[in-house]
């Protein structure tokens, strides 16, 4: 068989048909509707206690970092509550070893080891005040509360959330696994080592990625319409939307705000259909998940994020490899060879280590227009280790890459649209003139080339939606969403610290603002509170 035709047939395997993609939707709302019922569904559909999305006027200063699944981003966000911000950020590759460390303790001391790097780099000034203010004023922990900065803290891993600033973690995705961690509240692990540091710094609140996405989306999107969902392609895959509170049957234990009539809900939508009654299933679909640290669960998000997709095609290519009846990655010789080389890979090449094969490269296989497809062939010398790989074979890679992220990006679609559908904004009548509007956020929808065509694509197909309906459905990037999304939800959470004068803390933290030049801090917080 040619490498041709045989790359071809592999590509076929991950097709996902129009029938599939509608057979899915309804699936995908049926668990939906399942997880509003009752616990221990496939989709965890987890209460969020935010009842409400901002509209653009909130202000303040925050602090957030983001533990994400590859990196670890520490920021701070002014929000100047004209629906832009400030925002000062850096981040770091979180050690692989610290993902899979024995104790919750080594990676949380980590974490706020990067804070206090931060502050020192950002907010010297202010960081060096509370030094000198801890050591003047007697308080159990060193320094007046007021003095403090609120933090949200993006953590994006099932958790099951008992309060704005309380959460205990119901399991590790994303390749995680430090089993001490289960069932612990992670802003508490968080907390206790940024005091050991002695830093001026407040867990405030406990956000995931999505919800996060969804606030800073609403926060910056323009209209008179909230967002109704945020979504995450990234490491992983997960959503969160506006839930109707009539729809939740489910019994919710905190306290909240009734008056809107609606809650975000976490869905947790990596898990959806972990039976895999709908969800497409290839070899290496099997084989990766057999391989993983958490077989069974997490199904969805293992056919759709980046974390999975480099290594789907790594176990595709490995296969091809294996196969002697066809030459990739291999020359005879030198005339069978475009460049007149003879192609080779390095016996060492991480091309044969599990998750060895970075999916960003797909993104640059995609975005690959050239006839030699030379910048994807130089991509698979620098990170793949394979010397002068012909046009054919960078043809079979392109075409096989390609194959799996349409097929992600279809199944994309499958949640996105089942949540419109679920929202019911399609057919309101009192919603006609309004974009559905949808916030994303992860390298993947960023970065890999017509994703979001791909998922436009798709929807338009889907009953219910129609070409007409995917007109209106308006997906926008929410850029550092998570950071942004954090800072709102540390501000809900500020006006909700009624255990102080709110002036009190609000006065002293505005006239530290102005001794360091940081302009504007909460002005009023208790009504710029999300609403
Ligand atoms: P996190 O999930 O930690 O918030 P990101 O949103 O940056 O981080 O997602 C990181 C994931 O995106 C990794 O799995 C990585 O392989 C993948 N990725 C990074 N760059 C690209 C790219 N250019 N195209 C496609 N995927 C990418
Ligand atoms: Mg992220």
């Amino acid at each position: 068989m040619t490498l041709e035709a045989e790359s071809k047939s592999i590509a076929a395997q991950f097709d996902y048909s129009d029938g599939d993609v509608n057979k899915a939707v309804k699936e995908f709302l049926r668990q939906l509707d399942e997880g509003l019922q009752k616990d221990g569904t496939s989709l965890s559909q987890i209460p969020t206690y935010v009842t409400g999305v901002p509209n653009g006027t909130e202000k303040g200063l925050y602090m957030a970092v983001d533990l994400g699944g590859t990196n670890f981003r520490v920021c701070s966000i002014q929000l100047n509550g004209d629906t832009t911000f400030n925002l000062t950020f850096s981040k770091v590759a979180i050690p692989k070893e610290l993902m899979v460390a024995k104790t919750a303790q080594e990676l949380f001391a980590f974490l706020a080891k990067q804070i206090e790097l931060f502050l020192k780099e950002h907010h010297e000034d202010h960081f060096e005040q509370h030094v000198r203010r801890r050591m003047t004023i007697s308080s159990p922990d060193g320094f007046r509360d007021e003095h403090v900065f609120r933090l949200g803290f993006t953590f994006s891993f099932p958790v099951q959330q008992i309060g704005i600033n309380k959460g205990t973690l119901i399991r590790w995705t994303k390749g995680f696994d430090i089993p001490d961690a289960i069932g612990k509240d992670v802003c508490a692990l968080l907390q206790e080592e940024i005091d050991k540091l002695h830093l001026p710094v407040k867990v405030a609140a406990l956000v995931n990625d999505t919800v996060g996405t969804l606030m800073a989306r609403s926060y910056s999107s323009p209209g008179k319409t909230g967002t109704v969902l945020g979504a995450i392609f990234g490491t992983g895959t997960n959503g969160a939307y506006v839930e109707k509170l009539s729809n939740l049957k489910k019994s919710l234990s905190g306290e909240f705000d009734k008056s809107t009539g609606e809650m975000v809900i976490n869905t947790e939508w990596g898990s959806f259909d972990n039976q895999l009654s709908v969800l497409p299933s290839t070899p290496w679909d099997v084989a990766l998940d057999k391989a993983s640290t958490n077989p069974g669960i997490q199904m969805y998000e293992k056919r759709v994020s980046g974390m999975f997709l480099g290594e789907i095609l790594r176990l595709v290519i490995v296969d091809l490899l294996k196969n002697k009846d066809v030459a990739f990655f291999k020359d005879e010789n030198s005339s069978s060879n475009d460049w007149k080389s003879t192609t080779n890979i390095v016996a060492d090449s991480s091309i044969y280590k599990q998750w060895g094969l970075d999916t960003a490269i797909m993104s640059v296989a995609a975005a690959d227009g050239t006839p030699e497809l030379s910048t994807l062939r130089g991509e698979l010398e620098n990170q793949l280790g394979v010397h002068a790989a012909g046009l054919d074979d960078a043809q079979a890679f392109k075409s096989i890459a390609f194959a799996i992220g349409r097929r992600a990006a279809r199944l994309s679609a499958v949640a996105i649209a089942a949540i419109v559908l679920q929202t019911g904004k399609l057919t309101d009548p009192a919603n006609q003139d309004e974009p559905i509007d949808i916030g994303v956020d992860g390298s993947l929808v960023e970065h890999y080339p017509y994703f979001r065509d791909m998922i436009y694509e798709a929807l338009a197909i889907i009953d219910g939606i129609g070409p007409e309906g995917a007109k209106r459905i308006r997906i926008g990037i929410a850029k550092d969403g998570s950071g942004v999304g954090a800072a709102l939800i540390a501000l809900v959470a500020a006006g909700m610290e009624k255990s102080m004068s709110t002036q009190d803390y609000l006065g002293e933290l505005r006239s530290n603002a102005k001794e360091n030049n940081l302009t504007a801090v909460p002005e009023d917080a208790e009504n710029a509170a999300a609403d």
